[in-house]
């Protein structure tokens, strides 16, 4: 199928989210529907909100939304507006022990996939701003730097999903999104500004271990992030499909429930094993899924279930600050190794476009 691009209009821009489960949020907004990026892994074309509207989708030319996804996106233009308008009215506001109140930007989509949906993503954190709610943004792409302007804020904590800091595996798990290399290019960049940020370890690959853990949270710790969330991938629905068909045959080894659950507790394990030996355990924070009960104890599952983060919303702790030149040129000649070993044009993007 070619790409297909268009716009929409949603009835409500803001959404309660059950995202609250994994300390994420209370609210979601989405701008748009399709994600260029079109992970291999991605749930969202198994959820309800691309499944329940099939028919919709197949009017505006994709005929299968599951397996098609990465070729569809429609931005919501008007969706700041829309917003400026709710919140003018809004009187209540949920508060949760986990969500404290935040609107993640988003759930469904990638918020800065590319220019035009960064800009509808900005007009949309300026609303959120003026009426002093939390923002959480999650994304895949060094887009956002554009906006360190706005973004520094103690009202917003900034996450870019670094399952994994190798480039190459990048290419054939993510293939349209930003190198990982490029993404943690963009934290330091932001951590230089003083703004707060979190790290997603998420989804991780089954070929992750102890060392590979280790590797990335030593180099995560780097920027300071004040939550480091994690869950490995879950490929039991068409996703599953999809990375077979995308040739990545490891998924082999976690496509049913058990072998799944299996995969999750050992890299719980090591993941944890590397905070502790890295000095950062105090930081994670362990997606748990409800269908892990009967595998895991009870206990363990439901400390993580509905937990609130450690973040520090109350207090905006961050200052600008400098990093060291010798760190700096560690990472400069890291991703220069990389770039000479994998000369791939497709997905690399420049880290502040104009
Ligand atoms: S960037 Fe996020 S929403 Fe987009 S395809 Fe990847 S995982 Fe899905």
């Amino acid at each position: 199928m070619d790409t297909v691009r268009g716009t929409e209009t949603v009835a409500s821009p803001l959404q309660e989210s059950a995202l609250r489960k994994k300390g994420l949020c209370d609210y979601v907004i989405n701008v748009a529907s399709g994600c260029l990026h079109g992970c291999t892994f991605c749930y969202v074309p198994s959820t309800p909100v691309i499944r329940t509207r099939q028919a919709e989708l197949a009017l505006k030319g994709v005929d299968n939304p599951q397996m098609d996804w990465g070729k569809y996106l429609f931005v919501r233009e008007g969706i700041a507006e829309q917003l400026e308008e709710k919140l003018s009215r809004k009187k209540t506001w949920k508060t949760t022990e986990s969500g404290q109140g935040v609107v993640m930007l988003c759930s469904g989509t990638d918020p800065y996939q590319n220019h035009q949906t960064a800009k509808i993503t900005r007009e949309v954190v300026k609303v959120l701003l003026k009426y002093e709610k939390r923002i959480r943004i999650l994304t895949r792409s060094p887009l956002w730097v554009n906006d360190i302007d706005i973004l520094r804020s103690r009202n917003v904590t900034v996450g870019m999903s670094l399952p994994m800091l190798d480039d190459e595996l990048s290419r054939k798990i993510e293939p349209a999104a930003p190198l990982p290399s490029d993404r943690y290019k963009a934290m330091l960049q932001g951590y230089e500004a003083g703004i707060k940020l979190y790290a997603a370890i998420a989804p991780t690959p089954p070929t992750m271990h102890l060392q590979d853990f280790q590797n990335l949270l030593h180099k995560i710790i780097v920027f300071e992030p004040e939550v480091i969330f994690w869950e490995p991938i879950n490929a039991r629905g068409t996703n599953g499909k999809r990375m077979i068909e995308a040739g990545l045959d490891f998924v082999r080894s976690v496509t049913n429930r058990h072998s799944w659950a299996e995969n999750f507790i050992q890299q719980w394990n090591n993941l944890e094993q590397a905070a502790t030996i890295i000095g950062c355990k105090d930081l994670l924070h362990i997606w748990v899924d409800p269908e892990l009960r009967g595998f895991v104890n009870d206990e363990a599952l439901d400390y993580w279930l509905f937990r609130k983060t450690v973040e520090d919303w109350d207090n905006y702790t961050r200052e600008p600050k400098k990093l060291e030149t010798s760190i700096v040129q560690a990472i400069a000649q890291h991703s220069k190794a990389i770039r000479n070993q994998k000369k791939s044009p497709k997905g690399t993007v420049k880290l502040v476009a104009s």
